[in-house]
């Protein structure tokens, strides 16, 4: 059982944040922020996919201006994504954000931080500090070069940093990002902030890569600090279509026992036995059960021989003979079909037992 850390409560839109809430899966848009009807089309797809937040960049004016359109349209909380700018801060805010990611350490002025600081507080809309150890202010830089400290300590002190000149303010509603391309820096750097603040943690391994070394890099450094209990919202970062770090992250969560199990896939390797092309079947059951939320454990097995056996804890299955194969349940056999058909027996035994358990079928 994972012990959670514990923290204060913020909320991005209707999604609880910390304090005991379930851990939330967010992404970012990788459309044109001003291009409503795609940003709109790309979020509908992320919500269907099961993202719980989405965060859009606003890199100017009309971007800012866009979220009141997006925002009105969203089915998913919005955080505007901004660097350096407060009057993109205080616009997106106008066009109804629920969430704002800014360091206010990088606004200009005082009365900059003040103004953004105020009209949040006045919305109840939360700000994520987010540290990069990439994009570390020049003076903590040197001081990492010099050996004053490590890059995990100037990332926390650096975070500290943004958290009082918002604290000087009365705004706690506040959330923390502390990340590194590398896991190890990334992990050290939540393990040093969890002492010294009870805000909630949004975690991720910022630029991990594309899919094939970013979900390894996610799963690890994102799986370590939430066994840690560390974690209270996750994004996952990869080089690819957003449902897949939405994908990665819900499963990094049922895999820690964190998120209500959806369906889990058992596949066998494959191996000098199998007479079908098992590959390209697992890949298609795979995607047929990647919209699916109903807890139902599936097997794609080679053979018949060992496959039944193999899986017999599975709700039910599919097991290859020679151009065909059977569909099983709790290792015992159903049916027999031909290899061309097994798919689709497959997903008529799965509605089966969805209706048998009550469950809406999509059939
Ligand atoms: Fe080989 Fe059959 Fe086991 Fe798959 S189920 S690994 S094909 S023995």
């Amino acid at each position: 059982m994972i012990e959670r850390r514990k923290t204060r409560r913020i909320n991005i839109g209707k999604v609880p944040i910390g304090d005991g809430a379930p851990i939330s899966v967010q992404s970012m848009t990788k459309t044109d922020t001003r291009d409503v009807g795609a940003t709109i089309a790309q979020i509908r797809r992320l919500a269907e996919a099961g993202c719980d937040i989405i965060r859009c960049a606003v890199p100017d004016d009309k971007a800012a201006g866009a979220l009141r359109y997006i925002c009105a349209e969203s089915p998913l909380p919005v955080i505007a994504d901004i660097h350096f700018s407060y009057k993109l801060a205080l616009l997106s805010l106008e066009s109804g954000v629920q969430g704002l990611r800014l360091n206010p350490g990088n606004l200009d002025k005082p009365e900059e931080i003040r103004s953004v600081a105020l009209a949040a507080l006045e919305k109840r809309v939360p700000i994520r500090i987010g540290v990069n150890a990439g994009s570390l202010s020049k003076g903590w830089r040197d001081k990492v070069h010099a050996g004053e400290c490590t890059t995990p300590e100037a990332m926390v002190e650096s975070a500290m940093g943004h958290i009082r000149l918002l604290e000087e303010h009365g705004f706690d509603l506040i959330k923390l990002a502390l990340k590194a391309s590398d896991i190890l820096t990334t992990v050290e750097a939540y393990r040093l902030m969890s002492g010294r603040c009870d805000y909630p943690f949004h975690v991720g391994i910022t630029e991990a890569g594309t899919s094939r070394s970013g979900i390894i890099k996610s799963s690890i450094g994102i799986g370590t600090l939430l066994l840690e209990g560390l974690g209270d919202t996750i994004r996952v970062s990869l080089t690819t279509d957003p449902s897949e770090e939405v994908y990665t992250g819900i499963r990094i969560l049922q895999v820690l026992g964190l998120r209500e199990a959806g369906p889990e896939l058992i596949s066998c390797p494959t191996c000098g036995r199998v007479e079908i092309d098992l590959m390209s079947l697992a890949e298609r059951v795979e995607r047929y059960l990647s919209t699916e939320k109903t807890p139902i454990k599936v097997a794609v097995m080679g053979c018949v021989v060992n496959g039944p056996g193999e899986a017999r804890e599975a709700d039910v299955g599919i097991a290859g003979g020679k151009n065909q194969g059977v569909v099983f349940r709790k290792g015992q056999i159903v049916r027999r079909v031909a290899e061309k058909d097994l798919f689709n027996a497959l997903v008529q035994e799965i509605e089966r037992i969805k209706m048998e358990r009550g469950y809406l079928t999509r059939l």
